[in-house]
């Protein structure tokens, strides 16, 4: 199953591409979590650097290269769960594109609907354990005093509204796009992250039985 969950910055998408990693048994290929290790490595181009602290979005090939190469790792095989790829109209067309190459294609979009309000508090008030990366909330879901925390730096106040904004600009029109090939599905991603993910479990485990 070829899935991507889309849905702005806070919508919990990388909670719930662990939970249904744990059930579905596919792996999370989250774009932002690789540009970050990238970068953590020291890898990652300066201009890219300042581009993510800013809330901008990549060139699209820089991007796609990565996504590339590890679809084609062997635990990629039987399926993969997309998390912040493809972010616009051209990346899900290269996407299509590579997907056919290795005989596949999406199966699945699910949109992950949080109001815009709730999105900023939960991404300012949000903090991950610097070794395991388990995401917090500073309210509530505080982390144990023990935990050494990061906070983001493309988390902070002033920049968490540029990228909200580039969501509705550049990945929103992607919605429309999936929804005319008739792979799209919303799911109401307030709650907790139980209840989100039951949702998607629903979904999910229909496209798997091919009964939708
Ligand atoms: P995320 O963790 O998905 O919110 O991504 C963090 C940042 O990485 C984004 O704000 C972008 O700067 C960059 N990024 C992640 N995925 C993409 C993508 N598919 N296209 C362009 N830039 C991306």
């Amino acid at each position: 199953m070829d899935v991507i969950l889309l849905g702005p910055p806070g919508s919990g998408k990388g909670t719930q591409a662990k939970m249904i990693l744990s059930e579905f048994g596919i792996p999370q290929l989250s774009t932002g979590d690789m540009l970050r290790e990238a970068r953590k490595s020291g890898d990652l181009d300066i201009r890219f650097q300042e581009i993510m602290e800013a809330g901008g979005l990549l060139p699209d090939e820089a991007v796609f290269d990565l996504i590339e190469k590890r679809m084609l790792a062997e635990d990629c095989k039987k399926g993969v769960l997309l998390d912040g790829f493809p972010r616009t109209i051209e990346q899900a067309v290269s996407l299509d594109i590579l997907l056919l190459k290795l005989s596949r294609k999406v199966d699945v979009v699910i949109q992950v609907c949080v109001p815009r309000s709730l999105l900023e508090e939960r991404i300012i008030f949000r903090r991950s354990d610097k070794h395991t990366g388990q995401i917090y909330h500073l309210i509530y879901n505080k982390p144990p005093s023990e935990v050494e925390l990061e906070h983001r730096e493309d988390d902070k106040p002033e920049t968490v509204k540029k990228r909200l904004d580039t969501y509705d600009a550049l990945t929103a029109p992607l919605l429309p796009y999936f929804d005319k090939k008739g792979l799209l599905f919303s799911v109401d991603g307030t709650g907790a992250p139980s209840e989100v993910f039951g949702r998607i479990n629903t979904i999910l485990t229909k496209i798997k039985e091919n009964s939708i």
